[in-house]
């Protein structure tokens, strides 16, 4: 069984900066394991540009931003393994991989870092009727068909959902010469970033229809039609409001879930709402030793928030692996309140928090104007309003640690209110 200090599992955007956070805070063997052919995880994919803007100051390819990593990883001489699919791993971090370079092989670790990301939800989750025909992919399958494998998915395009990449799909497939009749959203508002709805649909003239759904595919072999219909606030469809669309293709961009079944495996309690590890202000699970960043924790809208948290893995990965007693202390419990759909750290040990408390949070609707209003065991400490919010873009919340710092502090709460 070969031994390494560190193990990271999954070499996209998270893994590669928590890794390479990792050594440069002196941690020696660090091992990177990938199933893919390649570093860089979805990036690879994303051939469009937008990414890097918080962390580069410049507007990068997703390819781009991952090749910057893939570099440092390499310069640092930090150790990877591709075509690598981690089996499961343990609660003492003994991991089984399986590869076809060197078959079955077991590694522990003295550190395991999850870096898995995240995985789409399919038509299966969503039970339309129909029969199961060519032409119905998940946004991001057709993605990397078209932009790693050159195929054309379809020529007639509807788009289920209008999360981030089927809006990145919809321009992408104008571009490549197919016609996108629209996007159908069930809710009354996007769940993707505003920027992607000017940029990739309006730019397009391609229609987005709030407050509609697919009720039917016809097609048997291939799809020969979608049927659309309007749905009432209970997202229930409305007699009479069919409208059919003619296209051999359905693209589902239905909302994403983080790949957890290795964390539920090594016994990582998991957040009902992130579907992701519940983890410290150190990215620490509840499992010693066991770290988690990056989509796999919880979807994140842009890459430079998932780059900020993996650092933060590495470096806190490091510090346990330098001492791993840790540091025992009761933690405060963050409370999602009104309007909050979840937060990420879930809970914090005061002492482990260098000046100021990053919390991540989506907002369950669309705010205008309203409050971010953070108490601290029922006392307001912070208030601040923000012009926009959607529950499509994370949220963050800076709190400097001298406003939760006390003796015998449980929860820290953030409510949306208006005022
Ligand atoms: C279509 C699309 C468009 C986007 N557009 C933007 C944008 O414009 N700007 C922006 O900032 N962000 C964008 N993002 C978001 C950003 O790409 C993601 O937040 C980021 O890639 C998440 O990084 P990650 O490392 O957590 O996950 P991933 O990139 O998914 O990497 C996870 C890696 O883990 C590997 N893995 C999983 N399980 C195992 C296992 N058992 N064994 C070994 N390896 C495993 C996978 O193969 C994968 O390579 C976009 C995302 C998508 C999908």
């Amino acid at each position: 069984m070969k031994a390494y200090d560190l193990i990271v599992v999954g070499g996209g955007p998270a893994g590669l900066a928590a890794a390479v956070e990792a050594k440069k805070e002196g941690v020696d063997k660090v091992l990177v394991l990938e199933r893919d052919r390649e570093l860089g995880g979805i990036l690879q994919q994303c051939i469009h540009n937008g990414f890097g803007l918080h962390i580069f100051k410049e507007e990068l390819t997703g390819p781009e931003y991952a090749e910057r990593f893939i570099d440092e990883l390499k310069e640092m001489g930090i150790e990877y393994r591709l075509d690598t699919m981690v089996l499961d791993i343990s609660d003492e971090r003994i991991i089984h991989v399986i590869s076809k370079a060197e078959g079955f092989v077991t590694l522990v670790a003295k550190a395991v870092i999850l870096a898995m990301g995240c995985r789409e939800r399919t038509r299966g989750a969503l039970a339309i009727p129909g029969y199961r025909p060519a032409g119905v992919f998940t946004a991001g399958t057709a993605q990397r068909y078209l932009n790693m494998e050159g195929y054309m998915v379809g020529k007639k395009v509807l788009i289920l959902g209008s999360g981030d990449i089927g809006l990145i799909m919809a321009r992408r497939m104008t571009l490549e010469g197919a016609k996108v009749l629209g996007c159908v959203e069930l809710m009354p508002f996007s769940g993707g970033l505003t920027r992607n709805i000017v940029q990739c649909l309006d730019d397009y003239d391609i229609p987005l229809m709030l407050s509609h759904t697919v009720t039917d595919i016809q097609g048997k072999d291939r799809v020969q039609g979608v049927t659309v219909m309007k749905v009432d606030e209970n997202r229930q469809p409305i007699p009479g409001t069919e409208i059919q669309f003619d296209v051999d293709t359905l693209l589902l961009s239905v909302g994403l879930i983080p790949e957890n079944e290795l964390s539920k495996g090594a016994g990582v309690q998991l957040d009902m709402k992130t579907r992701g590890a519940i983890v410290n202000e150190s990215m620490e699970t509840s499992v010693p030793g066991i770290f988690a960043c990056g989509n796999v924790l919880h979807v994140h809208d842009l890459v430079d928030w998932v780059t900020d948290e993996s650092r933060r893995a590495g470096k806190f990965a490091a510090k346990y692996i330098a001492n791993p007693g840790g540091q025992k202390e009761e933690a405060i419990e963050t409370i999602p309140g009104q309007g909050v759909g979840y937060i990420v750290p879930q809970r914090i040990r005061p002492s482990q928090v260098d000046q100021v408390l990053e919390l991540f949070m989506r907002v369950r609707d669309i705010y205008v104007g309203q409050t971010v209003v953070i108490r601290v065991d029922g006392k307001e400490v912070q208030a601040k309003r923000r012009g926009h919010m959607a529950p499509g873009e994370m949220e963050r919340v800076k709190l400097p640690v001298s406003l939760f710092n006390g003796p015998g502090v449980k929860k820290i709460t953030v409510d949306v209110e208006s005022r």
